[in-house]
């Protein structure tokens, strides 16, 4: 038998379902997320139907087909250069009017196009009432209703694409009574010079709208007769030919809608509808959200903390299992590299394991059920209100996790400007590798009771940084018009057990891996680094001193144990100012000093930059190398006896505003594809960072 073999592409909205029907047609495994910009990258999968043999690429969801975002750009260029056979437009059909927006672009496009009506279930339990035969025939488009989910209508649909391959598109919305806009369409298309009518209206529209990719591949005459038309219109209607042309589109598709779907008569809300009321209330979103972060942190405490008290015990005990391996009083190099590097540096990171753990089961819980998208629909009227895309908070509650991932997710944003912005001030939130250093430094100073409020009050403050900061760029660097946005929101679902678990171990894992991978390197360098040179000659001769003070009173009084420790601190301090990574803390010192921060300090914040879990492992080493014996107190009680409160808020500020990490450097560097945003960015929130470490410190040294 003959092999045909067809190429169809997934077209739609980000959480229209596409890689659900995706892996339903292919039987391939995807991840499945609740936010826009999660496929990112361009999957590809097989199928075969009744003896054809289907490939099938997954485009990146989008919700428009214009040259401003890389991820329109992709999906664009791919139905262009690769002319697939057939289009499959995933549709939501529970939010027809927005996704047919996408729909009428397709169309524009010329190609042949399935439309497959996903979400019908919700549909059904909202009883709207869609008529798909009208929708058919005034479109002229199959229309198929799929629930991705379960899998229902996949087999409907794969013969529709087998059966609907003659199906070409146009425009509709050109056609009918004429409008200025239609007009200056159908006149720039006589000017053009194209394989055939649709095309040539694809391009005028284009033009018209002032795409750059397609100016760029015109004859100059064209483009400048378009501006022409376009300045025109401009000036007799008042809004741009691009404003004008998303009226007549989204004019067309109102008509359409009110002609294809019947609102449910009953005045009953569905449960969604009854929780949203609620969730997304002008008044109380804000504050309901605010509460939601507030019981996420003290979960992550109360539970966190006797589990992160296990952990602490178990690397304790191994510590002195390694070091006793050693006779009494050796100084294998190898053993203070395996104590004081590696078992200080990573156990001191792993420690935080099971708060890190239950922090991803939070936030995990959170976006699976559907409330993260809530989020950023709550914070879309207060973020026009300040004049940012509403869509930008999606990226940076994305960052919550990792800034990498969230840099990616701006890929989402149409607009550069709106783009730039978000992706200078991703850094902010605090990601989960500053979660440990947080969680290292909040119980050492403070009260069981004020733990989780200080913790969500640094989240805060990094939010609210980083809109301030945005504001600060949309207004100076990255000026221009907003971008209209109209946020979806997909229906609860109760999150399933297994997919929570798996998005937690997900990350967790990662967590683990990066301890034990990169950041067990960079101990090992830093160890090295603060271990080295070693100093042999001391200043005054501490042991004695110390054994002559031992031998002086039995019982030891409190006066004598302090001299002990301070002779003690001394000599570290001298062993450790003698190695290189000493040298550099002393060398920044001054410039830290105003800041509260003394050498040790200092060094682990610039090792910090490497990884921000670092600043962990750092004062882990740092205050284990050259000590005495082994001393049984831990760090957090060491940095309990050597700061106060207010410097370890300090530190904590430092390292949440300051420098990202190098990764983060190289991500923004990728996607802004110049060093210039980075290194902005990069010394940008490094002064932001002493700045306001600087007022908080000295205003609460005032205070307090
Ligand atoms: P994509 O962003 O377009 O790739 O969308 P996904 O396939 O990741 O789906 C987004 C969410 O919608 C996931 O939680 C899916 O489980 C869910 N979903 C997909 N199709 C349906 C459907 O037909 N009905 C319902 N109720 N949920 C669906
Ligand atoms: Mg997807």
């Amino acid at each position: 038998m003959e092999q045909h073999t067809l190429t169809v592409a997934l077209a739609g909205n980000p959480n229209s379902g596409k890689t659900s029907i995706f892996n339903k047609l292919t039987g391939a495994r995807q991840s499945v997320g609740n936010y826009p910009g999660i496929t990112v990258d361009r999957k590809e999968g097989h199928f075969r139907w009744k003896g054809t043999s289907v490939r099938v690429i997954d485009l990146p969801g989008t919700y428009s087909l214009t040259a401003g975002s890389p991820e329109e750009l992709i999906a664009r260029n791919v139905i262009l250069e690769e002319k697939p056979d057939l289009v499959i437009n995933v549709i939501d059909a529970s939010n027809l009017e927005r996704n047919l927006y996408l729909t009428m672009q397709l169309m524009e496009l010329g190609v042949n196009m399935v439309l497959a009506m996903n979400m019908w279930d919700v549909t059904e339990r909202r009883r709207l009432k869609t008529d798909l035969e009208v929708l058919e025939s005034i479109l002229g488009l199959p229309a198929v209703k799929t629930v991705g989910s379960r899998g229902r209508g996949i087999t409907r649909l794969k013969d529709a694409v087998l059966e609907s391959r003659g199906v070409r598109t146009s425009s509709p919305w050109v056609k009918g009574a004429s409008t200025p806009i239609k007009k200056a369409v159908n006149v720039l298309c006589a000017e053009l010079e194209c394989i055939n009518k649709q095309h040539c209206q694809w391009k005028a529209i284009k033009l018209l709208e002032g795409d750059s990719v397609v100016e760029s591949q015109e004859d100059e005459s064209v483009v400048g007769f378009a501006s022409q038309l376009a300045s025109r219109l401009e000036t007799t209607r008042g809004i741009s030919s691009g404003m004008l042309i998303a009226r007549a589109r989204y004019k067309y598709i109102e008509q359409l809608v009110a002609q294809v779907v019947v609102k449910p008569v009953s005045t009953s809300m569905s449960r969604t509808d009854k929780i949203d009321a609620v969730v997304t209330n002008k008044y109380a979103g804000i504050p309901i959200f605010l509460v939601m972060m507030y019981l996420v942190f003290s979960f992550t405490f109360t539970l966190g903390e006797p589990l992160m008290g296990y952990m602490e015990q178990f690397f304790e005990f191994l510590g002195n299992a390694v070091y006793n391996l050693w006779p009494a009083g050796s100084d294998s190099m190898l053993r203070a590299l395996l104590v004081e590097g590696v078992i200080g540096g990573v156990g001191g990171v792993l420690v935080f394991l099971p708060n890190i753990f239950l922090l991803f089961l939070a936030i995990a819980l959170l976006e699976d059920s559907g409330y993260m998208a809530r989020v950023a629909f709550i914070m879309d009227a207060l973020m026009k209100k300040l004049g940012l895309h509403g869509k930008s908070f999606v990226p940076l509650l994305i960052g919550f996790g990792c800034t990498i991932p969230a840099i990616l997710a701006t890929r989402t944003l149409e607009n550069r400007n709106d783009r730039f912005t978000t992706l200078m001030v991703a850094p902010l939130m605090s990601c989960g590798a500053r979660f440990p250093i947080y969680m290292m430094i909040i119980p050492a100073f403070f009260p069981d009771a004020w733990r989780a409020p200080i913790v969500w009050l640094i989240y805060l403050f990094g939010i609210l940084v980083a809109i301030t900061a945005a504001k600060f760029l949309r207004k100076s660097v990255f000026k221009g018009e907003v971008t209209p946005f109209v946020m979806e929101l997909p229906s609860y679902h109760l999150p399933t057990p297994v997919s929570i678990l798996r998005h937690t171990w997900d990350r967790a894992g990662e967590y683990v891996k990066k301890a034990g991978t990169v950041i067990l390197a960079i101990s090992i360098v830093l160890w090295v680094l603060s271990s080295f040179p070693k100093k042999t000659e001391f200043s005054t001769d501490y042991d004695n001193q110390i054994a002559v003070l031992e031998a002086s009173a039995i019982p030891t009084t409190e006066v004598i144990t302090d001299s002990i420790t301070a002779l003690e601190n001394a000599r570290q301090a001298e062993v450790f100012t003698h190695t290189i990574t000493g040298r550099l803390g002393k060398f920044f010192e001054p410039a830290m000093k105003p800041l509260g921060f003394d050498w040790r300090v200092t060094t682990a914040l610039l090792a910090a930059t490497a990884a921000k879990e670092v600043f962990v492992s750092q004062m882990g080493v740092v205050f284990a190398v050259g000590e005495a014996d082994e001393d049984s107190s831990t760090l957090r009680e060491k940095l309990r006896d050597n700061y106060t409160p207010l410097q370890g808020l300090a530190m904590m500020l430092f390292a949440l505003i300051s420098a990202p990490c190098v990764a983060t450097i190289a991500a923004t560097k990728k996607e802004t594809e110049s060093w210039k945003w980075a290194m902005i960015q990069l010394f940008g929130l490094t002064v932001l960072a002493y700045i306001i470490t600087l007022i908080v410190y000295q205003v609460g040294k005032l205070v307090i």
